[in-house]
């Protein structure tokens, strides 16, 4: 079956028509504009996919990579950092306009069941996929299928707690992955070691060997290790796949890699740590794939 993808976020709307093989047909870009509101949002979804059905007479699937969770108890929006969003029924309004049934997940599970399927990690069973960027969140493919959980909070690994007296949370608790390893938390922490305000990408640059850009990446790694190692020894998973600005880092690779596994409870350590494949486009792939 042909398949469409939308991948919703902060920024911009991104649609793909692919044919039964995951050739791409089309592909679209526009600007998420949310400062015109929940039902601009909405407006642009559907006439993003209705230019894309025609491509193509027969029946199309529709998926949608949406930021933040939705909840199972209320099929409502909740944690969403577009916050027009949040406590909004998105998955059945966008039904009701198009007049047929669609799948929708939240972006870290639509990045996972890319990679897992058309991405790096599609040679292992168990996967384990993690965005860091402005949040931090995670997902698992078990055999080529989502595993939401009961909840539907399977992979959180963003909001484990790592220090209980640690950095505030949006989330309500203290000291979450998030609040260490996020891009603007490694930022802000770069500005109180150093004095200076500085981008990730030119943070990355400029470590050199001060003290205080040591202690900088050291910190970033250790708490990094923390979190993964954390999963590694509930999931074991056979591999780990990282995307989100922050993946972009090329020693989280070795370096990283190394950190982590020093932490895992275990006398044998072999979890390939990847970088993606599919860059921006994981989250239209992981949306067609729903
Ligand atoms: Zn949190």
């Amino acid at each position: 079956m042909n398949k469409i993808g939308i991948d919703l976020g902060g920024t911009k709307i991104e649609g793909i028509f692919l044919d039964d093989k995951f050739n791409v047909i089309e592909r679209i870009r526009i600007p998420t504009q949310q400062e015109k509101g929940y039902n601009s949002i909405i407006d642009s979804i559907v006439s993003l996919v209705n230019s894309l059905k025609k491509n193509s007479d027969d029946i199309v699937s529709i998926g949608v990579s949406a930021p933040g969770a939705i909840s199972k108890k209320t099929g409502l929006i909740k944690n969403s950092n577009t916050h027009c969003l949040i406590g909004m029924p998105l998955k059945e309004d966008l039904e009701k306009v198009l007049k047929q049934k669609i799948a929708l997940d939240n972006d870290a599970n639509c990045f996972t069941i890319a990679e897992a399927v058309l991405g790096a990690a599609k040679e292992y069973n168990v996967v384990f996929g993690v965005i860091i960027g402005t949040g931090v969140g995670g997902g698992i493919v078990l055999n080529g299928n989502l595993h939401r959980g009961r909840t539907h909070i399977a992979g959180e690994w963003g909001h484990h707690t790592l220090r209980i007296d640690g950095n505030k949370c949006y989330c309500g608790k203290l000291g979450c992955v998030e609040t260490y390893i996020c891009g603007p938390a490694l930022e802000k922490r770069w500005t109180t070691l150093t004095g200076k305000t500085e981008a990730l990408p030119s943070i990355i640059e400029n470590i050199d060997n001060t003290k205080s850009g040591l202690q900088w990446k050291k910190e970033f790694l250790e708490n990094f290790a923390i979190g993964l190692a954390n999963v590694i020894d509930i999931l074991d998973p056979d591999v780990i796949v990282l995307g989100g600005g922050v993946s972009n880092i090329p020693f989280l690779y070795d370096e990283g890699r190394d950190y982590v596994y020093d932490k895992v409870f275990s006398d044998l350590v072999e979890t390939p740590i990847l970088k993606n494949q599919l860059g921006d486009s994981a989250g239209v792939f992981g949306a067609s794939l729903l």
